[in-house]
């Protein structure tokens, strides 16, 4: 038997599900890194789908990068306890909803969080055990200028804010289980596999899977 098999078990998942939770300034590659990480193939991630106040840029698509919604909805959720955590960040509003979270990790599958280090420390003080968080730098500030820059999508003054609010962030680092320089994306990806690798076969998430398979060995 494979104890990281999860296919027909929604009933009685063999390993815990775990949240990977990536953290960085803007424009230090992790929206391309969490691109790359659901498309890998049998990686099997689901990504947690923000809402948030902020207005939607030309490149995003409503349901599918955040669920955009106005801000008296978004009170309403994260009064009426929706959301898993949340946050003010560059002067708008994110957070995660609860429900379709709880729903991938009661299958013993894995969910991927792009959220900022307040959100991260909150879902921590929450479910210590099932959280693995990453922090990803840039090489410097002026390849984050530029990244920000190529982007196009945000103003001059926002691009401006998001990099005064970087060394803020940056200076987080040190909340995190792992910290990768993103120098090379390819080579952060291949980083970021090998983390996701060795915390699945983390006994205590293997618990429930191997216990069967010990017992069935020893019975051998
Ligand atoms: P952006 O506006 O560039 O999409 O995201 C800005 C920042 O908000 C990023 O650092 C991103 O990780 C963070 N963020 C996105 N969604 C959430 C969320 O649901 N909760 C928290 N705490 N931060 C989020």
């Amino acid at each position: 038997m494979d104890a990281n098999d999860h296919g027909d078990q929604a009933q009685s998942p063999l390993r815990r599900g775990l949240m990977l939770i990536l953290s960085s300034p803007s424009g230090a590659g992790k929206t391309t890194l969490t691109r790359m990480l659901l498309q890998a193939q049998g990686l099997d991630l689901t990504l947690s789908i923000s809402v948030t106040t902020r207005a939607r840029r030309s490149s995003e698509v409503d349901g599918i990068h955040y669920n955009f919604i106005g801000r008296p909805q978004f009170e309403r959720m994260r009064d009426g306890g929706e959301l898993l955590e949340w946050a003010e960040v560059h002067g708008n509003f994110y957070g995660t909803p609860r429900a379709p979270v709880d729903a991938v990790l009661t299958q013993g599958r894995d969910v991927l969080f792009d959220i900022d280090y307040q959100g991260t420390q909150q879902v921590r003080e929450k479910v210590q055990s099932d959280v693995v968080t990453v922090f990803i730098l840039p090489p410097s500030m002026k390849e984050l200028r530029a990244r920000l820059e190529r982007r196009a999508e945000d103003s001059a003054s926002t691009i401006e804010k998001r990099l005064e609010n970087a060394r803020n962030e940056i200076r987080r680092w040190v909340q995190y289980d792992y910290v990768l320089v993103n120098d090379d994306i390819q080579q952060t990806f291949d980083e970021l596999l090998a983390i996701l690798r060795a915390e699945r076969l983390r006994r205590p998430r293997q618990q429930h899977g191997v216990e069967a398979f010990v017992g069935k060995l020893l019975s051998e």
